[in-house]
C-alpha cells in the first residue's frame, strides 16, 4: 500500500483507559483534601520556576517569543495565579450556610463545593504554556483530576509539558496527552465531568457537540475581534503606548489583543502620529532585528496575514518576511468595515484604524457585531467611560488599559456570546471545576406530626402557621 493510500492513522492513545485510571484516583478520594490540592499547586509552581530556561526556549522555538515577554506572559502569570489560589483556597472550600425556613427548623442548610471529577483541558498554541496550565490551577484547587491536551501547533512547548508534568504532579491524577485532531477526537469521545476548551469558534462547536452527547458541562474560552475605542478626551500618549504594547505582545497573536481602533475624528491624526512614533521608539527602524518582537506561529498564518493586507492603505509597518515568519506591526488607515481584515479575528500584528464621529457611533459599531472577548476604551471623560461600559457587552473590558485584566486573578476571565461561555481564573476557576451542592441536614430529635397525613384541620392550621 502506498503512503497516499494509507488510511489516516488512528489515535495511538487509549483514551478510555486513561480516563478510567484517573476516575479511579478521583473515586479513591485522594484529590479531595486541601493538603493534596495545595501540595499539587506548589509542585506546579515549582515546575514553572525550576524549568524557566527550558520553557522559555520552547516558547522561543515555537513563537520566536522574546524571553522577557515569555517570562511575564506565561510563567509569571501562572505563578501569580497559583499564589492567589493558595492564599484563598481554604476560604473557597468552606461551606456557605443558608437560612432554613421556620417549618424546616432546626435544620441546617448550606452549600458545599465538591470537585466535579475528571476534567479535560484543551489548549491553543498562542500562549501554549500558560493556557495549558492556567486552567489546571482551577482543576487542582477544586480537587479534580485532569487531562491536558496542549496544542500540536506549538510542538516544542507541548513536548516540554509532556516531559515536566509527570515529573512534578501526581501522575494518577494529572496527565498530558500530546496530539492533534485524532487524539483530541479520541479524548472527546470519553465521558468527562467538565471540559475547558480554549481555541477558536469552529473547534469550540465541535467540543460542545461532543460534550452534549454526555451532557458534560463546558467552558469555552474563544476569541473574536476586540475593539479599542479612543475618544477625544483620551490621553493620547498613554493610549498609543498601551495599544502598541498590547498589539505587539506575541506579535498580535493574543486572544484579547486590541483587534482594531475606533477613534474620534478630531483626535485621529494626533493618535496616528503618536502610534507611529511609539512603534519607532519601541522597535526602531528595523523591527525585524528587535530582540523584543516575536514571530508568527506558522507559514499558514503568515500567508493569511499577508493576504489581509491586500488592497489596504498601510501607514506604518507592512514589512514581512516569510522565511523568518516575521511580520512587522502594521497600521492600516481608513479601513472599510467590509474589508476581509474587519471580517475575521486578525490574530496577528495588523491594526486597522477606523474613524468615528462620536462615542455613540463607536458603540453602535460594536453593537452591530458579535460580542467581543474584550473591549478597550481610552477616555478621560467619566461620563463616556460609564456610557461605553453600560451600553456594550464584552467578555471583559479595560478603561485606559489593554489586555491586563487577564492578569488580575480575582477577576473571572471569559467570553460572552460567540467569544465564549463560562470563566476561570482565581475563584472563578475553582467554581468552574466544582459543583456547589446544596445540603439540608435535619436532626431527628424533633419530628412534629403536623407535616404528615392524615391532615386534620388542626394539623393543617398549625402547619400553615409555621410555613
Ligand atoms: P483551535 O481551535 O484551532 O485549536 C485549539 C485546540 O483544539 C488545539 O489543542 C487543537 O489541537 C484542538 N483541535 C483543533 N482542531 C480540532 C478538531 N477538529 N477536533 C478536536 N480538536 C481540535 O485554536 P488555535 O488556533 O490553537 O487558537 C486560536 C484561537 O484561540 C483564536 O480564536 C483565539 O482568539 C482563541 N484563544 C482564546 C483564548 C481565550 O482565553 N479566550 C486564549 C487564546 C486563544
Amino acid at each position: 500500500m502506498s503512503a497516499a493510500q494509507k488510511p489516516a492513522p488512528a489515535s495511538t492513545i487509549d483514551a478510555a483507559a486513561l480516563v478510567a485510571r484517573l476516575r479511579q484516583t478521583f473515586r479513591s478520594g485522594r484529590t479531595r483534601p486541601i493538603g493534596w490540592r495545595k501540595a499539587q499547586l506548589r509542585r506546579l509552581r515549582e515546575l514553572a520556576t525550576d524549568n524557566q530556561d527550558a520553557i522559555l526556549a520552547a516558547l522561543n522555538e515555537d513563537l520566536g517569543r522574546p524571553p522577557f515577554e515569555g517570562w511575564g506572559a506565561e510563567i509569571r502569570t501562572l505563578q501569580l495565579e497559583i499564589d492567589h489560589t493558595l492564599d484563598h483556597l481554604a476560604d473557597w472550600m468552606r461551606a456557605d450556610s443558608a437560612r432554613a425556613p421556620l417549618f424546616l427548623q432546626p435544620g441546617k442548610a448550606y452549600v458545599v463545593p465538591e470537585p466535579l471529577g475528571v476534567a479535560l483541558v484543551i489548549a491553543p498554541w498562542n500562549y501554549p504554556f500558560q493556557l495549558s496550565l492556567g486552567p489546571v490551577v482551577g482543576a487542582l484547587a477544586a480537587g479534580c483530576c485532569a487531562v491536558i491536551k496542549p496544542s500540536e501547533i506549538a510542538p516544542a512547548t507541548s513536548r516540554v509539558l509532556a516531559e515536566l508534568v509527570p515529573k512534578y504532579l501526581d501522575t494518577d491524577a494529572i496527565a498530558v496527552v500530546e496530539g492533534a485532531v485524532e487524539e483530541t477526537t479520541a479524548l472527546l469521545e470519553q465521558r468527562w465531568d467538565h471540559i475547558l476548551f480554549t481555541g477558536g469558534e469552529r473547534v469550540g462547536k465541535i467540543v460542545m457537540s461532543a460534550a452534549a452527547k454526555h451532557l458534560t458541562p463546558v467552558t469555552l474560552e474563544l476569541g473574536g475581534k476586540s475593539p479599542t475605542i479612543v475618544d477625544r478626551s483620551a490621553n493620547l500618549d498613554v493610549a498609543a503606548r498601551r495599544i502598541i504594547w498590547g498589539k505587539a505582545l506575541n506579535a498580535g497573536q493574543t486572544c484579547i489583543a486590541p483587534d482594531y481602533i475606533l477613534v474620534e475624528r478630531s483626535v485621529k491624526a494626533a493618535l496616528v502620529d503618536k502610534l507611529k512614533a511609539t512603534l519607532l521608539e519601541f522597535y526602531g527602524t528595523d523591527p525585524k532585528s528587535s530582540p523584543d518582537y516575536g514571530r508568527i506561529i506558522s507559514d499558514h498564518h503568515h500567508r493569511r496575514l499577508v493576504k489581509l493586507l491586500e488592497g489596504q492603505t498601510v501607514i506604518a509597518g507592512g514589512e514581512h518576511d516569510a522565511s523568518e515568519r516575521f511580520f512587522a506591526l502594521t497600521l492600516l488607515d481608513e479601513v472599510s468595515p467590509d474589508a476581509p481584515v474587519m471580517q475575521e479575528e486578525i490574530f496577528g500584528p495588523i491594526l486597522p484604524i477606523l474613524t468615528v464621529d462620536s462615542v455613540d457611533e463607536a458603540i453602535g459599531f460594536v453593537l452591530d457585531r458579535p460580542r467581543p472577548l474584550a473591549l478597550y476604551l481610552f477616555s478621560g471623560d467619566r461620563a463616556n467611560q460609564d456610557k461605553v461600559l453600560a451600553e456594550t457587552s464584552s467578555g471583559g473590558a479595560c478603561v485606559n488599559e489593554v489586555v491586563n485584566h487577564f492578569a488580575v486573578s480575582s477577576l473571572p476571565f471569559g467570553g460572552v456570546g460567540t467569544s465564549g461561555m463560562g470563566a476561570y481564573h482565581g475563584k472563578a476557576g475553582f467554581d468552574t471545576f466544582s459543583h456547589h451542592k446544596s445540603v439540608l441536614n435535619k436532626p431527628t430529635f424533633i419530628d412534629p406530626v403536623v407535616r404528615y397525613a392524615p391532615y386534620s384541620d388542626t394539623r393543617k392550621k398549625l402547619f400553615k402557621l409555621v410555613m
